[in-house]
């Protein structure tokens, strides 16, 4: 049944042929998307990258022709020879964009078979995820994906190309290296020629690019891979793609420019017109209006109505006087029922203490003051839902390492759980408040915003040790350099994350560049001397060979990939991505390998139960 393309060379693409080709002799090649065999006439989808051309074998025109569409089958592959003609008005298919037209056949070439798909690319009903996953050469032909994939290549090359613009170059760096620190487990590639040694797969390439700032390359990006062997949560990856970039001299504002012209590009190129620059936004104010560092924009900040109520009210309620009563507002989820304002409370995760009021109902019949009060500073309509958020004795403690904090941990605590109560109520009433919807208007559609000044450190409650925030080439405030050892809680970094949407797609920071002081943060970060020197020896010895001040970011392309696909999973933007639990379903990946594999590398397994 296999025959060979012999002289044929494709002249149109399936997805491409209009009514102004009528006429045309035209080659085409492709799968058999669907065949409708009604006896004398033998209709087939024909379907490429491009879309679908409907191709006719007609018993009339060509017997023979006629014959040998007989045996095509879904999926098979062929060629055919023939002329564009334009179809009778009632046969007109106005949802395709070659609806007008169709091939009337008089050559068949078959040249390969299918075995029946256990799916078909043209199917309504998507297959379930497993399947999808096993057979993703068959997955990928969907028209959504091959879409999805089309689009990726797209942002890619716009942004390669908006950089390059900017004068940046794309440098490689190694993907068989040693740990860097982004707070991930690595992955580990054991070395044959030196057994017992491994290299780390890159979690970052950020020591190599802050290298390259060194070794002259003033601007520098990648789109490059990255590998993190972390609990893998729904948006994760174990290897995924950012932008990385470093520069030399810039100010913070550098940075955000250059990202904003690159994602400016990168909108464009899904068809969105994104206008900068971007709000920005100190971490301490994203904690007291959003309770978190990533806020989504779409939807009302917080509002502090402490002042509301009465001493006597706050007494009876048993609300902490001390700490932030916060008005969370979700506009239009109008009334809820008694069930439904119940449901509301698993939702809630307390963090340190703090309480909910899900019934502001019952809040406001038994202080009608307060309530109206409230319902003004909040600019609360009817129909928006609100909730409390409160703090109680137990958040009270501040004896806390970062106890002189603007937002200190008490009230941290009331704010983060405010936070998450936030977005869990959005997306539980998405549908009524319609928030989420796209409406076509950028400005609401994508919210970007920068967030700034985050703290150096962060506490370690279980190990009760500060550690580095961002990573621990992140540079302070000039001005909170002296705090370094004496008070770390109150040290700021040159650190900052652009988000949007409640997504951080990217964080990055001015870099220490200075040796003495990237010894003084490893110091602070509890590490000795000796393990400052065995971990990155090389790279504090790099340091004291005139290196430029410098700083840079990196962008996850997958996530912004999938937001602009309007996918609900980074594994709709990734051509060969893993499961849940890091597998590659279609290659088997990871497997065993043999004893004599591991016995070169001199490695024993050992099996825990
Ligand atoms: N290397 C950092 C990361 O992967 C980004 C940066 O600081 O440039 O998160």
């Amino acid at each position: 049944m296999l025959d060979f393309l012999g002289d044929l060379r494709r002249t149109h693409m399936c997805g491409a042929l209009r009514a102004a080709d009528a006429g045309k002799k035209t080659v085409l090649m492709g799968w058999v998307n669907r065949r409708r065999d009604l006896g004398q006439i033998i209709f087939v989808d024909l379907r490429d990258r491009t879309g679908v051309t409907q191709v006719v074998f007609s018993a009339e025109v060509n017997a023979a022709v006629h014959k040998k569409a007989e045996q095509l089958r879904n999926e098979f592959v062929i060629a055919v020879t023939g002329t564009v003609k334009k179809r009778d008005a009632d046969t007109v298919n106005s949802h395709l964009p070659t609806g007008e037209i169709e091939l009337v056949v008089d050559e068949l070439r078959i040249l390969n078979v299918s075995k029946q798909p256990p799916f078909l690319p043209g199917d309504t009903v998507l297959a379930n995820e497993e399947m999808r996953l096993k057979y993703r050469y068959l997955d990928l032909r969907r028209e959504a994906m091959q879409l999805n994939i089309e689009l990726r290549h797209k942002v890619a090359l716009a942004i390669r190309k908006n950089l390059a613009d900017q004068g940046f170059f794309e440098i490689e760096t190694p993907f068989m290296t040693r740990s860097t620190p982004e707070g991930a487990r690595d992955y580990l590639v054991p070395s044959r020629v030196q057994p017992g040694a491994f290299y780390a797969l890159p979690q970052s390439p950020q020591l190599f690019k802050q290298i390259l700032m060194i070794s002259g390359f003033d601007k520098y990006f990648q789109i490059v891979r990255c590998f993190r062997d972390e609990d893998l949560r729904a948006d994760r990856q174990p290897e995924f793609t950012q932008i990385d970039l470093e520069m030399s001299y810039p100010q913070p504002e550098r940075v955000w420019e250059t990202v904003e012209g690159f994602l400016q590009s990168a909108f464009k190129a899904a068809g969105v017109e994104i206008k900068t620059n971007f709000p920005r936004m100190d971490y301490d104010d994203a904690i007291r209006k959003y309770g978190i560092d990533k806020p989504d924009l779409r939807l009302p900040a917080f509002t502090d109505v402490r002042d509301c109520f009465s001493p006597a009210e706050i007494e009876t309620l048993a609300i902490n006087k001390d700490l932030p009563v916060i008005a969370v507002r979700i506009p239009n989820v109008g009334e809820l029922s008694r069930k439904e304002r119940d449901d509301i409370k698993p939702l809630f995760i307390s963090k340190g203490g703090a309480r909910v009021f899900e019934d502001f109902k019952r809040i406001e019949n038994k202080n009608p003051g307060a309530g109206e009060k409230i319902r003004q500073k909040t600019g609360a309509a009817p129909s928006d839902l609100i909730v409390l958020v409160v703090g109680t004795a137990q958040n009270a403690k501040d004896d806390h390492p970062a106890g002189k904090r603007k937002v200190t941990p008490a009230e941290a605590a009331i704010y983060a759980s405010a936070g998450l109560l936030r977005i869990a109520l959005a997306q539980k009433y998405a549908d009524r408040h319609g928030i989420f919807k796209k409406t076509g208007d950028p400005a609401k559609d994508y919210r970007f915003l920068w967030v700034t000044n985050f703290p150096m450190f962060e506490y370690d409650e279980t190990d009760r040790r500060w550690v580095a925030a961002h990573h621990p080439f992140t540079s302070p405030h000039e001005e909170d350099m002296d705090k370094l050892e004496t008070d770390p809680a109150m040290v700021r970094a040159l650190a900052y994350d652009v988000v949007l949407n409640g997504t951080e797609l990217g964080s990055g920071s001015i870099r220490i560049h200075r040796q003495d002081i990237q010894s003084k943060i490893f110091h602070a970060l509890g590490m000795t001397k000796e393990e400052a020197q065995s971990r990155f020896g090389f790279f504090l010895e790099a340091l004291e060979y005139g290196t430029p001040p410098h700083g840079g970011i990196a962008l996850g392309l997958d996530r912004i990939a999938m937001i602009l696909a309007g996918a609900d999973s980074l594994r709709e933007v990734i051509p060969f991505p893993k499961t849940a639990a890091a597998k590659d379903l279609m290659v088997e990946a990871p497997t065993p390998v043999s004893e004599a594999q591991l016995r070169e590398l001199g490695i024993r397994v050992v099996v825990k139960d």
